[in-house]
Formats: structure tokens, sequence, C-alpha cells
């Protein structure tokens, strides 16, 4: 396979798997106006393609019947239009849903629509967040983390990244007796399968595909990008034009606690992670996220909650505890609850602004991976 060093795709590989022509939803307006130019086609035409996609969500060509029947056979010879299938759905009592999606190429991925939860990325309350994936598998090989178990499968296509919140949003309308069903997501944590930052142009495209008025219309500020911390893209991400949100996934406030951890560590050990993150503060202004699983044993002592009340308050960051989720095959195992709260609490005594996620939704909210797995490992 095409793997770069850091256990990234080289940008060629994802091409190669893509079919010749590439998918109608990888594209922002602007490329698709391009075509439509060139084929002498009124401006408002393309608006109409657009309202097809992405507020009808259309799954085929001939669903797209405001369209001249010849504009639609231009369309289909130029871009593919394929949706996600759904091929498992997994429902918890705390109301999250878990879905595996197969890939045209029959790769499986999954994304996980979170109920309405206290406030933590992005801003309201009272949202509906869908947790989304970047790549197949994962190049990292987090110790804590079922996505990486089989390495890195493949990059996401950015229309891969986008359909999981159209394929959702047609779940959720199927379900209704409405033909047209207010929105159901408004929040989106780039924290499922991947590493956002290892198919850095493909998600950045998708995103601001999924940002834009004319496609998924969920503002910046309600889109959390989560990173196992490679630093030069950090920075790179602190650039961008749009205020889209970061969280960190730290998980050892100390080296040797954090490679042990995550090998990432060795390469990009701790001073230069936190030297891009406040990079990224400088540059932003904003809050971020700093995510800590907590792990019996291994990161839960009381040292490394001082060490990391000392980093978040330094970075102005806000601390997401949660206890670590047992993985099929991973030796690890989650503290008492005494034991997690004391560790909150401790955060908090330092200064620092702290949440521990509720242990039921954390059975589903942190399995991200897991339901691949099964499904995979089943007969
Ligand atoms: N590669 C990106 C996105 C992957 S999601 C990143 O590293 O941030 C990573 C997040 O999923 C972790 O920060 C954690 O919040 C959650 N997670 C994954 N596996 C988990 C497990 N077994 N238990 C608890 N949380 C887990």
């Amino acid at each position: 396979m095409l793997q770069t060093p850091e256990g990234g795709l080289s940008p060629m590989a994802g091409e190669i798997a893509a079919a010749s022509r590439p998918d109608v939803k990888s594209l922002a307006a602007t490329e698709l106006a391009a075509a439509f130019r060139e084929w002498g086609e009124p401006a408002y035409r393309l608006r109409q393609l657009l309202d097809g996609l992405y507020r009808r969500r259309a799954t085929e060509w001939g669903q797209l019947t405001d369209l001249p029947r010849r504009l639609r056979e231009r369309l289909a010879e130029r871009f593919t239009l394929q949706p996600l299938a759904l091929e498992r759905l997994q429902s918890e009592p705390d109301g999250a849903t878990k879905f595996l999606w197969r890939l045209p190429d029959g790769e499986h991925i999954e994304s996980v629509l979170l109920p309405a939860n206290p406030a933590l990325y992005g801003e309201g309350s009272d949202r509906r967040t869908l947790c989304v994936s970047t790549q197949v598998g994962c190049g990292f090989g987090c110790r804590f983390c079922a996505s990486g178990l089989g390495g890195l499968r493949r990059n996401l296509l950015p229309f891969e990244i986008v359909e999981q919140v159209l394929a959702a949003e047609r779940w959720r309308a199927d379900q209704t007796a409405e033909p047209r069903p207010g929105r159901l997501i408004d929040n989106l944590v780039i924290m499922g399968m991947g590493e956002p930052f290892a198919n850095y142009e493909r998600v950045l495209a998708a995103l601001r595909i999924l940002n834009a008025p004319w496609g998924g219309s969920i503002g910046a500020r309600r889109i959390t990008v989560s990173t196992c911390g490679l630093p030069h893209q950090i920075r790179r991400f602190a650039q961008e034009p749009e205020q889209f949100r970061l969280a960190i996934s730290l998980h050892g406030a100390a080296d040797a606690v954090r490679s042990r951890i995550m090998p990432v560590n060795k390469r990009y050990p701790l001073a230069e992670l936190l030297e891009a993150c406040r990079e990224y503060r400088r540059r932003k202004g904003k809050l971020l996220t700093l995510e800590y699983i907590l792990i019996r044993g291994v990161n839960d002592a009381p040292d490394q909650a001082a060490r990391l009340a000392r980093i978040a308050r330094e970075l102005r960051a806000k601390v997401n505890l949660i206890p670590y989720n047992p993985v099929p095959g991973l030796a690890w195992e989650r503290p008492e609850p005494d034991r997690q709260k004391a560790f909150l609490h401790r955060i908090r005594a330092a200064g620092a602004a702290a949440t521990l996620r509720r242990e039921k939704g954390a059975s589903i909210q942190a399995a991200c991976g897991q339901l691949r797995l099964r499904a995979e490992t089943e007969p």
C-alpha cells in the first residue's frame, strides 16, 4: 500500500481507489460551475442541482426531475452520484444511534449519532451531533482504539465524508411520516474512524461542502475536528479561514505516559504538540478541547491530573474526560467511578475546566470502530 512514514496514505492512493469519474458530492459549487459554463447551462441550473443533492438528498440522477434529461445525462457521464448503503444500525438506550455504512468499493465505516447532551464541543447543549469517519481504518495504532487494529485501508474521498451526514438525514426521513422533516444534524465531530489530519485536503474539502450555505449548511463553529496530534497539520489548520473547532486526543500529560498509549507521541512529543496548540490559540483565539480517556493504572494517577490541569490552563482549553471503553482484543480497563471523579475534581481544583462523560453515553460515544470490528469478525 502507498503509505507515508507517518502512517498516512500518499495523496495518490485515494484517487487510485476512486473511480475515474469523481462523485458530484466531492466537488465544490465553484468547481461544478465550471462544468456548467462549459456546457452553456445557466446558473439557475446549478442551483437546482445543488438543491437536489443537498436539500432533497437525491441518490440517483433520475430523481433530479427539474433538470432537463440532456443535462442529467451529461452529469452522469462526468460524475458519479453514489449514496452510502446502510448495512447495520445499532440503537442504544441513551438515544445514540450507530450506523455501519458500506462504501461503493465494499469497505465499511461508521458514524455515530449522539443524542442532545450537555455542550461538549461546539456551543449548543440541545444539539444533535454526528460523529463522522475520515479513513477506512487508521495508521496510528493508538492502544485504546478499535479503528486502528487492522491498520489503514484507505482515505475517504470527500463525498464519502459528506454522504455520512446526508445518509443519516435520509435514514431519519424514512423514519418519519412527514415528507420533508426538519434537519436532524446540526453539530459535527470529526472523531470517527481515522485520523482527519492524515487525509487533510479531502477532509477540508468535505467540511467546506458541509459548511457551505448551498451544501450542508452546518456552521463552522459547530464542526470540531479531532486529531491525535500532528503539529504541522495543526499549524496548517490554524491558517484556514473558517472558524472550525479543534480537539486534541491527549490521553497522557507526560511523554512517558502518552507514548505508551499513543505511538504517535514518539514522533511528535508533547512539547512539539503543545507548541502547535499554542499557535492555534494565538491565531484563532478559540477554545481547544483536550480529550483524555481515563485508563486504570495507566494515566489516572494524581500527578497526571496535575500536569493535565497545567496544560489546560496554559492553553485555556477545556478537558473532556472519557472513561475508557474496553475493546475486545485490547487489554485495558476504566478506573472505578470514584477514581474517575477524583481525577475530575483534581483538575477542577487546579483551576481548569473539565467534564466527565457519563458512563452510559460512553458505551457508545467512545466506541467508534467497534461496530465495524464486530461486523468483520462475526461469521
Ligand atoms: N484520529 C482522531 C479521531 C479519532 S477519534 C483522534 O485521534 O482524535 C479519537 C477519540 O475517540 C478519542 O479521543 C476518544 O475520545 C474516542 N475513543 C476511541 N476509542 C475509545 C475507547 N476505547 N474508549 C474511549 N474513548 C475512545
